[in-house]
């Protein structure tokens, strides 16, 4: 089997990568399944661009292989933007899923407009050739209070459009089908045969 290394340690996205890859008979390895150990890499990128950048790229120079990884996050309309890709430790260190959703439910206490989506972009970076990148989109609204058990992040409080479950009260294939990940690797997906 074809095997692919995607560059995160969070275990949520590295299942959801895994299930993607399968359908195209791909291993998708995460840092979570190495035995050597491989650093942190700081995210000092101001976009998701950079930030999915530099952790594809130092990793794959460290592997001498192509990797794959993804920066993603929460823009919610009325915070202009944010949390953005400050979105893993929207309350700060350590990292807290449950902390950052209600930090964003607080600061939308008094909002009317709950417009928000998921970003997602995936950069693959190959040794000896330019970095590309692909992304990808959710559209959806937050509600206010977190509803549903499957997910990570901010799933609980967000309903994409067209439902009226949010996305932690999905399957994780129904998630699979419409969220802002499977959207970036379907636009992968001439790359992905080419593997
Ligand atoms: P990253 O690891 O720097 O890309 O941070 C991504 C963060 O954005 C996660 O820790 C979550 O807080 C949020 N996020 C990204 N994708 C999702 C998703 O599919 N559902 C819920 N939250 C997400």
């Amino acid at each position: 089997m074809k095997e692919i290394i995607i560059a995160t340690k969070n275990a949520g996205k590295a299942e959801e990568f895994r299930s993607f890859f399968a359908k195209y008979d791909i291993e998708a390895i995460s840092l979570l399944d190495l035995t050597e150990p491989v650093e942190d890499i700081e995210e000092t990128g101001t976009t998701f661009e950079e930030n999915a950048a530099l952790k594809a790229e130092q990793i794959a120079e460290k592997l001498s292989t192509p990797v794959l990884a993804d920066d993603s996050g929460l823009m919610v309309d009325a915070l202009n933007g944010r949390p953005g890709i400050f979105s893993a430790r929207y309350a700060g260190e350590p990292k807290d899923d449950q902390a950052n959703l209600e930090k964003v439910l607080r600061e939308l206490e008094r909002s009317a407009n709950r417009q928000a989506r998921f970003v997602c972009v995936l950069a693959v970076a190959i040794p000896g050739e330019e970095t590309f990148f692909k992304r990808g989109v959710c559209e959806g609204s937050l509600i206010m209070e977190p509803r549903g058990g499957n997910g990570f992040g901010y799933d609980p409080i967000f309903v994409p459009d067209g439902f009226t479950t949010t996305m932690a009260q999905l399957s994780s294939d129904e998630k699979n089908n419409i969220s802002h990940r499977s959207d970036a690797i379907m636009k992968l997906e001439e790359w992905i045969k080419q593997i």
